[in-house]
């Protein structure tokens, strides 16, 4: 504290103005602090308030902050509150309380970093969800870029800063999943990737040339319920490869072989056990050979991504429903139920994988062809084979792949 304050001696001899910082935990160390700022010629004192703040719940706490805001408010001609940015922590009765004070923090550019947005839904996840804004900042750039861009919700928060210490409210926001910004858009599905009939080798070809900028998967994309490790494996590798060449967006869906994250860390427990090691006894062994294992991660990484549905908002502003078509149908849905379904969802179209068989139908609904030939003893199942659902400036179109 003495090297502080003797620093702040120099600076303010120098000619510099400063701002004095009050320190303390009790009005006795206040009264001192301000005691010794006030003899060295200081007008103005800086608090902070972010400690104070984190606890706000705790009463003893927040009486103690007001008492040394009021006693920094009475003592000093100005008064800088430090770390009470965050529009929610505080709701600004300190401006009423202080006419003399100002406030200052980083909190909006570290919750940016984080990808927060502020809004009156509250501090939403812009890496979860696109978030579509119309305040004054946001209405000059790409809708969804406050997904893309640290700097552009570091604006959009500061800005809700500014308005809120005006005495304005929250904007409101909407949470789409993907906004659709020219970029070429793949949805595929079924790859059963781990099966003896995946196209897995096709679907890495076919992409490679393609060269999408985002791709969905609609469910199945890994099959975990065959355990044969070696080709689950070598495709996962090859599947793996293309999402790092290709380096698009990726949204996986939960299809019926992966539908979910606590039913696939089953099947990936099922696979790692499946060798003649006693995972207790032989533990050292079994850590040993975990790692030969590593695919399971990845695949365990991918799903942690995973959503149950995908919402696309197009920039003519239609709306596209993307799911597992099983999860909302056991069969490939009647036009009327294809109505219900839409209008459940608030959508006009709507985008089925699952059903291993190409439908379309109008603009309005198309079910995908899988990326799996049906087992080799299942002579009754046709599949639509090798098709992928393409979204870009042009609009919506399905395209099939030959071998
Ligand atoms: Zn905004």
């Amino acid at each position: 504290m003495l090297h502080s304050v003797e620093q702040l001696r120099r600076v303010i001899k120098a000619g510099i103005p400063a701002i004095g910082l009050l320190n303390g935990s009790n009005a006795d160390q206040y009264e001192k602090c301000a005691g010794l700022l006030v003899t060295m010629g200081i007008d103005c004192v800086a608090i902070h308030v972010s400690e104070y703040l984190k606890h706000r719940r705790d009463p003893l706490l927040m009486g103690l902050m007001w008492d040394a805001l009021k006693f920094a408010s009475s003592k000093f001609r100005k008064m800088l509150i430090v770390g009470a940015t965050d529009p929610f922590l505080i709701r600004y009765p300190i401006k009423e309380a202080f006419p003399n004070a100002s406030v200052s923090g980083l909190s909006w550019f570290i919750d940016a970093k984080h990808g927060l947005v502020y809004s009156a839904l509250g501090k939403v996840n812009a890496y979860e969800k696109d978030v579509v804004c119309g305040c004054v900042p946001c209405s000059k750039i790409e809708k969804g870029a406050l997904s893309r861009s640290t700097f552009d919700r570091a604006v959009h928060n500061f800005s809700v800063v500014q308005d809120a210490i005006a005495g304005q409210g929250f904007p409101e926001v909407e949470l789409i999943d993907i906004v659709h910004r020219k970029k070429k858009l793949a949805i595929v599905s079924d790859l059963h990737i781990g099966t003896n009939g995946s196209l897995v080798a096709d679907f890495c070809n076919a992409m490679r040339k393609e060269k999408p900028e985002a791709l969905i998967f609609l469910g199945d994309t890994f099959d975990m319920s065959t355990s044969d490790f070696k080709l689950l494996e070598e495709q996962s590798e090859a599947f793996f490869k293309l999402m790092h060449q290709l380096s698009c967006e990726v949204y996986p869906v939960y299809g019926g072989a992966d539908r979910s994250l606590p039913m696939l860390a089953d099947q990936l427990k099922r696979i790692a056990y499946d060798y003649e090691i006693h995972p207790n006894l032989d533990f050292a062994r079994y850590l040993m050979w975990e790692f030969e294992y590593r695919p399971l991660y990845q695949i365990f990484k991918f799903y942690v991504a995973a959503r149950d549905s995908i919402t696309i908002l197009t920039a003519r502003g239609r709306r596209l429903y993307a799911a597992y078509g099983p999860s909302l149908n056991f069969g490939m849905p009647s036009p009327e139920r294809v109505g219900e379904i839409l209008k459940e969802k608030g959508c006009g179209c709507l985008v089925l994988g699952g059903y291993h068989r190409k439908a379309i139908r109008g603009r309005r609904f198309y079910s995908l062809g899988a990326w799996q030939v049906p087992a080799e003893d299942d002579k009754e199942s046709k599949h639509d084979l090798r098709g992928a659902l393409f979204l870009d400036e042009k609009g919506i179109a399905y395209r099939e792949f030959g071998v």
